[in-house]
């Protein structure tokens, strides 16, 4: 589903990104982790086209990302991304939020939208909030719209780039169960995050990031356990 292949960017003259490479199966879900600033935001942005990149080439569902004649916003509107700052239309309603890219890219009915948009906010638990604006929601309730926003678009994977990292301690859990579920449904994810508990659950794999460089690209059992290099273990002693 995502093929990354040696993968390098610069931005002027640091280099951000050196020779990633990386295969993500259909199905598969993959949790990227390593220290702040590490390239993990840049990495993910490239997958979807918000961040050109020099070296190299990424396919996603087949489509050549480096390609100049490729229709990125096409591609972009099939693939899922959830960011850390949840990113709402802050002035529309959680319907409107829900619908407007089912309408403007899609080109779906509003009521279409509509209902799909409810059945979405349902599903997140949140169908009481639709006439509601995203400022009148908690931090974690913002996010798990922000993931039922992106599901309204039937994406063929999912991006999730530190999506509980600006929460609250209690509000982790209900973003992560809507995540598990996710992934138990089948969904490909590629999830940048902290969440250990998360990647113990329901990772396939574990990639691990330093320096811009994927340092560890490991089965979950392989990376929780030994051996794993140094800085990935370095790392996960800090975090856990
Ligand atoms: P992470 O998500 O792992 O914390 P990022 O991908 O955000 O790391 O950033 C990787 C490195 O690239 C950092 O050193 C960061 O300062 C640098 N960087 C990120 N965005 C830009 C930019 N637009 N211009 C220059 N440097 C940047
Ligand atoms: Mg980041």
């Amino acid at each position: 589903m995502i093929s990354i292949r040696n993968v390098s960017k610069w931005y002027g003259q640091f280099q951000v990104l050196t020779d990633c490479s990386t295969e993500i199966r259909k199905g598969e879900v993959v949790v990227v982790c390593g220290p702040s600033g590490s390239g993990k935001s840049t990495l993910i942005k490239c997958v979807n086209g918000l961040e050109p990149f020099q070296q190299g080439d990424i396919d996603v569902n087949g489509t050549s990302i480096a390609n100049p004649k490729t229709n990125l916003p096409k591609l972009r509107s099939h693939v899922g991304m959830v960011f850390q700052h949840f990113e709402l239309f802050p002035h529309m309603t959680i319907t409107d939020n829900l619908t407007i890219a089912q309408i403007k890219v899609l080109g779906r009915s509003k009521e279409e939208a509509r209902a799909k948009g409810l059945k979405l906010l349902d599903r997140v638990g949140l169908k009481a909030h639709a006439d509601k604006h995203p400022g009148q929601l908690s931090g974690g309730q913002q996010q798990r719209v922000a993931i039922a926003r992106a599901l309204s678009m039937d994406p063929i994977c999912m991006l999730f780039d530190e999506p509980t990292s600006a929460l609250d301690p209690e509000m982790i859990n209900e973003v992560l169960d809507v995540m598990v579920e996710l992934a138990q449904e089948g969904m490909t994810m590629m999830c940048v995050t902290h969440e250990m508990g998360f990647a113990r659950k329901v990772a396939n794999r574990v990639i691990f990031m330093d320096q811009g460089k994927i340092v560890e690209d490991a089965g979950k059992e392989e990376f929780f356990g030994t051996p794993r290099s140094e800085r990935a273990q370095q790392f996960l002693s800090k975090i856990l």
